[in-house]
């Protein structure tokens, strides 16, 4: 029987997380650059505050998963700032209701519907549809891989793969769009030309945990292996 991993368990969340905060580091003067181009150049430096938060948290939050989520979504709220902050948290609560409190695992199911809910979450709280060029663009297209691969049964990693290739594709198509939310809808046509900084780092974050999923599938088989 293959080690395959069946659900996100508080751990990977926490392997998640560390893999998304360094990627924004490692990122945030490019996505203040692409704020800047629309916006207030700031997404960069709100978005690496607040993981910066969420990592000191971290060893604090020994939950369930759902409860993690929970808790990384109110640090996320309280310390990103901006609109951005607000639709980050919404993610991480929304993922948690889908979680469940008590759940030790979240399942490709859960996880699908958790990213549905978000995209509803980032609609209700800002307004924003499909194509009007914020992280929606993302998050949409990555709930959409998921739900497929759940109809599929496509194992949990190759889920993650596909929802991060979608959020990468989604995120790219913002740069012909003009943006109709948030501050970049203030320049009209002037925001069309370059990604959505929003969409970007949303990508990253689908992506940092498609990375983590894929890495810990891939150890597992090579410790089958060795033994
Ligand atoms: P602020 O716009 O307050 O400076 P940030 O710069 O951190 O906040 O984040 C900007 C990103 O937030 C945008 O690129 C967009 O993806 C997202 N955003 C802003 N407003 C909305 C909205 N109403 N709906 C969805 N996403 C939004
Ligand atoms: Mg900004």
């Amino acid at each position: 029987m293959g080690d395959v991993m069946e659900g996100l368990t508080t751990r990977d969340l926490h392997l998640w997380m560390q893999d998304f905060a360094a990627t924004v580091q490692a990122a945030q003067h490019h996505l203040s650059e692409l704020d800047a181009a629309a916006g207030d150049a700031d997404h960069g430096s709100n978005l690496a505050r607040g993981l910066q938060a969420v990592l000191l948290a971290l060893p604090g939050l020994q939950g369930t998963p759902g409860l993690v989520c929970k808790e990384i979504g109110l640090v996320l709220v309280d310390t990103i700032g901006g609109s951005s902050g607000a639709l980050y948290g919404t993610v991480f609560l929304r993922l948690a209701q889908a979680a469940g409190l008590t759940s030790t695992e979240i399942t490709l199911p859960a996880l699908a519907q958790g990213f549905r809910a978000a995209a509803q979450g980032i609609t209700d709280r800002g307004g924003a549809q499909r194509g009007d060029k914020t992280m929606l663009d993302a998050v949409g297209p990555a709930a959409d891989a998921l739900t497929t691969a759940v109809a599929e049964k496509t194992p949990l990693a190759s889920a993650l793969a596909l929802a991060a290739y979608a959020a990468e594709g989604g995120a790219e198509a913002t740069r012909a769009m003009q943006a109709r939310r948030g501050k970049a809808s203030y320049v009209g046509a002037k925001s069309i030309g370059t990604a959505d900084p929003g969409a970007t780092s949303a990508a990253f974050l689908i992506r940092s945990l498609a990375a983590h999923c894929l890495a810990s599938t891939t150890a597992s088989a090579g410790h089958e292996n060795a033994t």
